[in-house]
């Protein structure tokens, strides 16, 4: 009964979410601090009725909000149902086996090769600086072999943010007929935005989300900004896939949240402030940390395997995501949580690990 292509998959592994126990989930790079208390009445305010109505499958008045938050034209906007599927719309979209290899770092979101499995595409993991940082020497040495690239930025799970300088560079070298595809789902926590540069590579995509910086994960809203050409072609994918991908409901909260930016803002200055605290907190007692912008850290404590790490916090009651994968197996990525989570946190570690 089942298809070929359907029994060769291996699914991505989302971070855990159980129900079992209470834990401080600092597994899943949620945001600690709740949406704005104004969308309770704005659910209290919808039109119901409309939900016999199929939504708009155009999001017209979420692009539009979007498109005037980036300074961008709603046809340059593209949105729906969590960056997850914005990211599988554009694998589809952009990448093809006949024009070579998907290229993306060797460590980075574990999503992109089960794409690249689904679609039936090959890929080059483009190897890391000995530092952790991205290698765009690496992207452009294989740029002719590839049908374009990806990455986020900052990079997950290490954290660590490619400066625009350096995109620029890569931007400027990399095949202008291959699609350049920036994962900006953390940028929001104190990264700088390769936005500046859409205009000057057609060839650039940058994708967002809602559920980082915007606390919206429970949402799932996800976007990406790029040239007319690039959102048609996603508008065709989506549009052989499912209509209306994005619900009345969700297109009405993100329109709404899209005028609380001082409110994110600053939710996220808080985000960073405390990273900053827990960073140096770890380092004081022997731990590694890769110097990250986004809303996790990338650490180990030399003497314990990650696994170890991950086992011990759970046990106690904090998740923590560790990968069982080589050159990054002695890490855990810890999700940036309250101050009071990282208190507890450290406070857990010092008392196992002493
Ligand atoms: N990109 C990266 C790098 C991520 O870590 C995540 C979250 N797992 C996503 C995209 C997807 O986020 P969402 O589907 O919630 O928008």
């Amino acid at each position: 009964m089942l298809s070929e292509a359907v029994k060769n998959l291996v699914p991505y592994t989302a971070g855990e979410q159980p129900q079992d126990r209470s834990y401080i989930k600092l597994n899943t790079n949620e945001n600690p601090y709740p949406p704005p208390e104004s969308i309770k009445k704005l659910l209290g305010s919808l039109d119901t009725e409309r939900l016999k109505f199929y939504p708009d499958p155009l999001c017209s008045r979420l692009r539009e909000k979007l498109g005037s938050l980036h300074g961008l034209p709603p046809e340059r906007v593209f949105v729906s149902n969590g960056s997850d599927e914005v990211l599988s719309f554009c694998f589809y979209a952009f990448f093809d086996r006949n024009r070579g290899s998907v290229l993306f770092p060797a460590v980075t979101y574990s999503f992109y090769p089960v794409y690249c499995s689904f679609y039936n595409l090959p890929y080059i993991p483009a190897l890391l600086n000995p530092d952790f940082s991205v290698s765009i020497d690496r992207f452009l040495q294989e740029a002719a072999n590839s049908s374009g690239l990806i990455f986020p930025n900052p990079n997950a799970p290490t954290g660590i943010l490619l400066e625009p300088d350096k995109i620029e560079s890569l931007l400027s070298r990399f095949p202008q007929d291959k699609a350049v595809i920036i994962d900006e789902a953390y940028i929001d926590f104190g990264g700088k935005s390769a936005l500046p540069l859409l205009d000057r590579f057609p060839n650039l995509v940058i994708v967002r989300t809602f559920s980082k910086g915007m606390s919206l994960a429970g949402l799932r809203i996800g976007y990406a900004l790029g040239s007319k050409e690039a959102v048609n072609a996603l508008f065709t994918v989506k549009d052989s896939f499912n209509s209306y991908p994005l619900d009345y409901i969700s297109q009405e909260i993100a329109c709404h949240a899209c005028d609380q930016a001082e409110y994110f803002r600053k939710m996220n200055a808080e985000v960073a402030n405390t990273r900053t605290i827990f960073t140096e907190n770890l380092v004081k007692t022997g731990w590694q940390v890769l110097p990250s912008q986004a809303n996790f850290v990338f650490a180990r404590k030399p003497g314990i395997s990650g696994r170890d790490l991950y086992l011990k916090l759970k046990e106690r009651g904090i998740l923590v995501r560790h990968f069982n994968k080589e050159t990054i197996d002695q890490f855990v990525r810890i999700t940036i949580g309250t101050p009071a989570d990282m208190d507890i946190f450290l406070h857990t570690v010092s008392r196992f690990l002493n």
